[in-house]
């Protein structure tokens, strides 16, 4: 969340985690782009009127680095020139002060859910000749009874296949999988799904030693080398 005026600042940061998000705040432009660079950030809401880098130079800035990361930008109302601008230089949408902290939730999630980053994109995971059927929540062999998984199985791997190659944090994976309702809910119980999960994989496959969901210590669990994802194209 970049934005110069606290109160509004403030509001917003608080209604997201409200809303189970874990906002990261910038004041200013310069320290702003810096944080959307995180590389556990999700989403950049942007106000274009900004102390030491204009809003607009932090988009265009941002797009050289990262050129799908999902950026909401905040205008003024009735400047329209502003909006249009905005959205050439890649914004994804845009919300027009002054806005309710509740509808500025509302697209945050309506923009995530079309976000490519989103788990939903991908359906099937291959792990030697094991198939993983995401939306069936099955593992099938070609010579044996498939194998159920949960929904929260199912949550996990689809989260992990979205972000392969970065490692996910258990907090990251509690807010993604519980949302609201992940308040309360121990990282433990993370660890013991991720368990029960390679497990299964591993008797489904028949082989335990393959790499399914590696541990990266200090940070969290990423999709295993052993893990094949369909391609781009089918
Ligand atoms: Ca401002």
């Amino acid at each position: 969340m970049i934005e110069d005026e606290t109160a509004i600042r403030k509001g917003v940061v608080e209604a997201l985690r409200a809303a189970g998000y874990e906002p990261i705040e910038a004041a200013d432009g310069a320290e702003g782009l810096a944080a959307a660079r995180r590389p556990e950030v999700n989403l950049v809401l942007l106000d274009l009127m900004l102390p030491k880098m204009d809003g607009m130079d932090v988009l265009k800035s941002l797009r050289k680095t990262h050129a799908s990361l999902p950026v909401i930008i905040l205008t003024a109302r009735g400047s329209e020139e502003e909006r249009i601008a905005g959205l050439k230089a890649g914004a994804d949408d845009y919300v027009v002060k002054p806005f309710s902290a509740r509808e500025l939730v509302a697209r945050v999630e309506a923009v995530l859910r079309r976000s490519p980053e989103r788990p939903s994109d991908v359906s099937r995971l291959f792990v030697g000749k094991v198939t993983v059927d995401l939306e069936r929540r099955e593992i099938s062999v070609a010579d044996g009874e498939p194998h159920s998984l949960s929904e929260t199985e199912c949550a996990i791997l689809s989260h992990l296949a979205a972000n392969a190659g970065r490692a996910i944090s258990r907090d990251e994976l509690l807010t993604r999988l519980w949302g609201l309702s992940g308040t309360g809910i121990e990282t433990r119980t993370v660890d013991m799904h991720v368990a029960r999960l390679r497990s299964k994989l591993a008797t489904a496959s028949r082989e335990n030693s393959a790499q399914y969901i590696v541990t990266v210590r200090g940070k969290g669990y990423m999709l295993g080398p052993d893990v094949r994802l369909p391609d781009s194209s089918s």
